[in-house]
């Protein structure tokens, strides 16, 4: 991993020695500068910096972070109690990015969501972590800890007025819990079950507090924005959109992993160079952009920079920015049974299409898959793919699992068809 801290903020302390169990190694490094200057501006200030820096949320959405954060009411008549939380129940399919940033510098996260509690007036904060995630919740834990004991977090941070106490709360499982008003319920202690939107949480959120939800590696992009500004972050970008991102790779790659990269690298850059290419004898067939709930794209767009609206355009979205490549000897209605199986699995069964509708696509494909399906099977996956799409469920899960369904039977159809004629997986 490259450490230049001008072009790789994110991942300038992770290295042989790193931050995640030493925060005078981060002090060092300029960590918890970008507190301190934040605490010497006005909060609103702090919104306006971070929307003019263009950042956009990085748990999949793409939703500009300070514009989020100016929907919360501030002033005199606002409600005195305020709640920040970050959504670290990073459960998408292939996507293994917050996990780095939580295990190998947690005091990065803390500064972000600081700055970020201060610039909303809050006083309270979580960090909704994924159960599995155990090094990087006792990271977190530790660093939490060491931050309080120098008076970066708790009561009268450096001598002043201001006071933040952030809470760990590990998940008890369920990929539904990330989803932003689940997650909410859950930290009530509530069934994990997504709420309406609007309200949207900046409102009326966590016990009906208006409540912004970042995910961790949005928190993480703040300390330098705040300490370099910005004009500088917005330069960090290739393309259309500001900043840097990790970016991931996995399937059949010579190097799969994580890395971070300037926003609009075009996904070749990223396959080729830095995953290091298909392993020998394979050819890309086609890939998720942004990991499981994403449409799927073809080789034509590996020239596509890795920006929100340029794979917006190409026909799938950015997502977690964490690519699933789908080589020619791997079988595409098994790769997308098995996202289906993970879908239904998780499926908090709120309602009816995602309930009902993800176990009926997943035994068609099994159906498909074990050379038992029908050609009239491929008409009623595309009709249920367009139940479960947007506007017909609560929340974001079951339109999500219906895109690398919808797009491989488009862009794979063949391979659909083969199963069917010949009875059998042709990749078996
Ligand atoms: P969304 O577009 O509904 O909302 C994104 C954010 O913007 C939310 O915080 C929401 O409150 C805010 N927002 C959106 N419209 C708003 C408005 N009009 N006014 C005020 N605030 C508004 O998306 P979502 O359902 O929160 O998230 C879906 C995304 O999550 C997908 O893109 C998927 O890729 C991603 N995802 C990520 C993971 C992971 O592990 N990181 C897991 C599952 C899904």
């Amino acid at each position: 991993m490259q450490t230049n801290p001008l072009t790789n903020p994110l991942t300038k302390n992770i290295g042989p020695h790193n931050s995640a169990t030493d925060i005078g190694h981060y002090r060092d490094n300029g960590g918890y500068r970008g507190w301190r200057k934040a605490l010497d501006m006005a909060p609103k200030d702090i919104v306006k910096l971070v929307q003019d820096g263009g950042l956009r949320g990085r748990g999949g959405a793409g939703f500009n972070t300070g514009l989020k954060w100016s929907f919360v009411p501030s002033g005199e008549d606002s409600p005195a109690v305020k709640y920040l939380v970050c959504n670290a129940d990073e459960m998408e399919p292939g996507t293994f990015k917050d996990r780095l940033l939580m295990e190998r510098d947690p005091h990065l996260l803390l500064e972000g969501m600081a700055i970020a509690a201060y610039a909303i007036e809050a006083r309270t904060a979580y960090i909704f972590i994924r159960g599995e995630y155990h090094l990087a919740a006792a990271r977190l834990q530790q660093a939490i800890a060491e931050a309080t004991e120098q008076g970066l977090l708790g009561s009268n941070i450096q001598g002043g007025d201001y006071s933040l106490e952030i809470h760990l709360h590990r998940s008890a499982g369920n990929y539904i819990c990330g989803e932003e008003t689940a997650l909410l319920n859950a930290l009530e202690g509530r069934r994990a079950v997504p709420r309406a939107k609007p309200p949207f949480p900046q409102v009326s959120g966590l016990w009906g507090k208006p409540t912004v939800v970042n995910n961790v590696e949005t928190f993480c992009n703040i300390p330098h924005l705040i300490d370099m500004g910005a004009e500088w972050y917005r330069s960090l970008g290739r393309g259309e959109d500001a900043g840097s991102k990790l970016f991931g790779v996995s399937g059949k790659v010579k190097n799969p992993g994580t890395w971070e990269l300037p926003m609009g690298t075009p996904v070749r850059e990223i396959i080729e160079q830095h995953a290091g290419g298909m392993q020998d004898g394979l050819q890309l067939k086609g890939f998720l952009p942004g990991g499981g709930s994403t449409d799927f794209l073809g080789p034509e767009h590996l020239d596509v920079p890795m920006d929100y609206d340029a794979i917006g355009k190409a026909g799938s979205r950015m997502g977690t920015g964490t690519i699933i490549v789908l080589d020619d000897h791997t079988c595409p209605v098994g790769l997308v049974l098995n996202l289906s199986q993970f879908f239904a699995r998780e499926s908090c069964g709120w309602c009816t299409p995602c309930r009902d509708g993800l176990p009926w696509v997943v035994k068609i494909l099994q159906r498909i898959e074990s050379g038992e399906g029908r050609l009239e099977d491929l008409e009623l996956l595309r009709e249920q793919a367009g139940r479960m799409g947007p506007g017909n469920t609560f929340c974001a899960l079951a339109p999500g699992a219906a895109e690398p369904l919808q797009s491989a039977l488009k862009l794979f159809e063949q391979d659909f068809v083969d199963h069917i004629e010949k009875g059998c997986c042709p990749f078996a």
